[in-house]
């Protein structure tokens, strides 16, 4: 069990804000903010690189917090400034030939269908989206037919879509994916720090995953999983000199592992704050967040569904902490600023996934964490009755 008065505790600004907004950026605890303001403020004091020296282990500490949180090693881990940069550095390393195909599911990120189309366009390469099943998830049986048919040479998918509740049955994919011997990059954006994500039951040969979302890290950091058996088969799309060494005027070696992926030059505040952020989600326990979690937005779409006027909008067979909905009458952004008023923080989706062709309505996102309350869900559907 989560001590909720500790947790809300340990994040002051829970006394002034009824934070509904966690898919967009949750609230750090915090031991995150001392972390990023003190590795900061010695950075001030006595240099960047003699702080970075001073705080070499906290840096370190890093891939082996992220690691444990997702079930993977340390040297799988790689320090990135956001979840978009981590998927693409993975998306565009894969040697992508003319006539390959990539699978996807119709509720996929804008900022990854932009980039299938960039390689569709430069390498001849093929998309199709599967279609959903009757829970309007990803179809596990389709996707098996479009295995079965070939040439795929990636199925990338998101794990929770940013703009509603359902969870796509990534472990379901992975097996498929591996049975095929096809690479599996799973957009894990909006579920790692809510749900219990384990790398090894997945089966995804990459993952992307950003710090601010239910990780509670800062702003500008995320990270990318890749797989020890398949990294030497991705080259980074760009490459320095920590990345790679210049072994003669005409050569370069590029780095074994994970890391290969990573810039010399980064925020290594972030770097360490999100460590702690990692820490402190294992601290809890991710299986005990993720129930609490769980259980709030049910709980959520309960009283929202008894509102008047009220629309509850989220698919999926599994739920999680993200809740869509619509208010009769009333525009998204209406909604959200007539809360915003109230101290109560939601958002909109921006109804950006092209390739739904039963796309949703743009709607409300309320997106709970475990240091919510349901006091704080009584005040959100209090604000909305009529
Ligand atoms: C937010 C989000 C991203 C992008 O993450 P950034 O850290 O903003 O780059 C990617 N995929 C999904 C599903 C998201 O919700």
């Amino acid at each position: 069990m989560i001590d909720v008065e500790k947790v809300r505790r340990d994040t002051p600004a829970c006394e002034r804000v009824t934070h509904l907004n966690n898919a967009g950026a949750a609230l750090a605890p915090q031991p995150v903010v001392d972390a990023l303001t003190g590795h900061i403020e010695l950075e001030a004091t006595i240099g960047g690189y003699e702080a970075a020296e001073r705080a070499a282990a906290s840096v370190e500490r890093f891939y082996p917090a992220v690691a444990e949180l997702i079930g993977a090693r340390p040297d799988e881990i790689a320090y990135v400034e956001n979840a978009t940069r981590a998927w693409d550095l993975a998306f565009f390393a894969i040697p992508f030939r003319r006539g390959d195909r990539i699978l996807t599911t119709t509720s996929e990120y804008a900022s990854n269908g932009i980039a299938f189309r960039q390689v569709a366009q430069r390498h001849g390469v093929r998309v199709d989206v599967v279609p959903d099943d009757e829970h309007g998830q990803i179809s596990v049986d389709a996707l098996a037919v479009e295995l079965e048919r070939g040439d795929v040479r990636l199925v990338a998918v998101n794990h929770v879509p940013t703009h509603n509740g359902l969870v796509n049955p990534a472990a379901d994919i992975g097996r498929l994916c591996r049975a095929a011997g096809v690479l599996f990059l799973l957009d894990a954006c909006q579920s790692v720090g809510q749900l219990a994500v384990d790398v090894a039951e997945v089966q995804c040969d990459m993952l992307s995953a950003t710090g601010r979302k239910f990780l509670r890290g800062p702003r500008g950091t995320g990270f990318l999983y890749v797989r020890r058996d398949v990294v030497s088969d991705l080259e980074p799309p760009m490459l320095d000199l920590v990345s790679a060494t210049w072994t003669s005027p005409d050569t370069y070696e590029i780095r074994s592992d994970a890391r290969r992926f990573e810039n010399f030059e980064r925020n290594m505040a972030g770097q360490i704050a999100l460590g702690v952020a990692a820490d402190y989600a294992s601290a809890l326990g991710i299986e005990v967040i993720e129930q609490r979690v769980t259980r709030l937005a049910a709980d959520l779409r309960e009283r929202l569904t008894a509102t008047p006027g009220v629309a509850v909008r989220d698919r999926g067979a599994q739920r999680c902490g993200i809740v869509a909905f619509t208010v009769d009458g009333s525009e998204p952004e209406q909604v959200r600023d007539m809360l915003r008023g109230r101290g109560i923080n939601v958002s909109v989706t921006h109804g950006s996934e092209l390739y739904d062709r039963n796309a949703l309505p743009r709607a409300v996102r309320a997106s709970v964490h475990y240091y919510n309350t349901e006091n704080e869900l009584d005040r959100l559907v209090n604000a909305l009755a009529p």
